[in-house]
């Protein structure tokens, strides 16, 4: 099995989780402005069950403001998002029952690990039996079973990620929506932390969206892009789609930036 920085993935195979699919999402016309400023613009993207897509574009082009509409955090001020075909403004962020994923992973620091995994499970009102069981699971496939009585302030960035990850995955979200989770991480643990992140994503199945600014990490893991500029999409393809044919200058130029 995958040895070294490896992954358990043998866990995984052997886990109820493994066939597990993920929801459609379907967001059609929205718009969102703050004053004049209008941030999207009648945005439509439909993401396909287990797809992962990612948000890619420079600051301030609207990812994380489509992200949050998605997840619940922002308002939408024109259009519609749909999960499975139901329209899901009206539906709380809490009980969306998205997993999510930040660049500030926000532990509680006076819990352990597996407490802050068991954290999500509570929230998510999963009854302590089955509770156990899982937080276990979650813990093997990340690799962080010796450390689960560790606080925060005990583990490396990219293990703290990796709890983040544990905690937004440990209620078996159908959808995973990752803003920027690498970017607080050097160099070294970014490429083994985006390594897990695909790995877990092709054995667990479930529908991700990840936003991010760094070509690279974009061109590595997802299965589509969509480009964004300005609260567009300015391209939406596959990661050899728009290397070989950005359908403009700035794709061609953000997109065949090197690092
Ligand atoms: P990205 O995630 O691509 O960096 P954002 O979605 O954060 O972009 O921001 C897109 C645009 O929306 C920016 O021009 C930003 O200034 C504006 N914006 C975001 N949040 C707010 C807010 N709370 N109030 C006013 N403008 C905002």
């Amino acid at each position: 099995i995958a040895a070294q920085g490896g992954f358990g993935a043998a866990a995984l195979t052997s886990s109820r989780t493994a066939a597990r699919i993920g929801s459609r999402i379907d967001v059609q016309a929205v718009t969102r402005q703050f004053g004049k400023n209008v941030v999207l613009d009648r945005l439509s993207l439909s993401i396909e069950p287990g797809e992962f897509l990612t948000l890619l574009g420079p600051s301030g082009s609207g990812k994380t403001t489509l992200l949050g509409m998605i997840a619940g955090f922002q308002p939408v001020d024109g259009g519609e998002i749909s999960v499975d075909g139901k329209p899901i403004q009206d539906v709380p962020t809490h009980k969306r029952g998205f997993g999510m994923v930040f660049q500030n992973y926000a532990l509680f620091p006076h819990m352990t690990v597996a407490q802050n995994i068991a954290f999500a499970l509570r929230m998510a009102g999963i009854g302590r039996r089955d509770a156990e069981s899982r937080v276990r699971e979650v813990l093997q496939i990340l690799r962080l079973g010796e450390h689960e009585h560790k606080l925060p302030s005990q583990l490396s960035g990219g293990q703290q990620q990796r709890v983040a990850i544990g905690r937004a995955i440990v209620t078996r979200p159908k959808v995973v929506l990752m803003d920027e989770p690498l970017s607080a991480l050097d160099r070294r643990l970014r490429e083994s932390t985006l390594v897990e992140i695909r790995e877990l994503h092709r054995s667990l199945g479930m529908t991700v969206i990840f936003v991010t600014h760094d070509q690279s990490e974009a061109l590595a893991l997802s299965d589509r892009i969509a480009v964004l500029d300005g609260g567009r999409i300015v391209q939406l393809g596959t990661p050899s789609q728009l290397y070989r044919e950005p359908a403009n200058r700035f794709v061609a130029g953000f997109v065949g930036e090197s690092n």
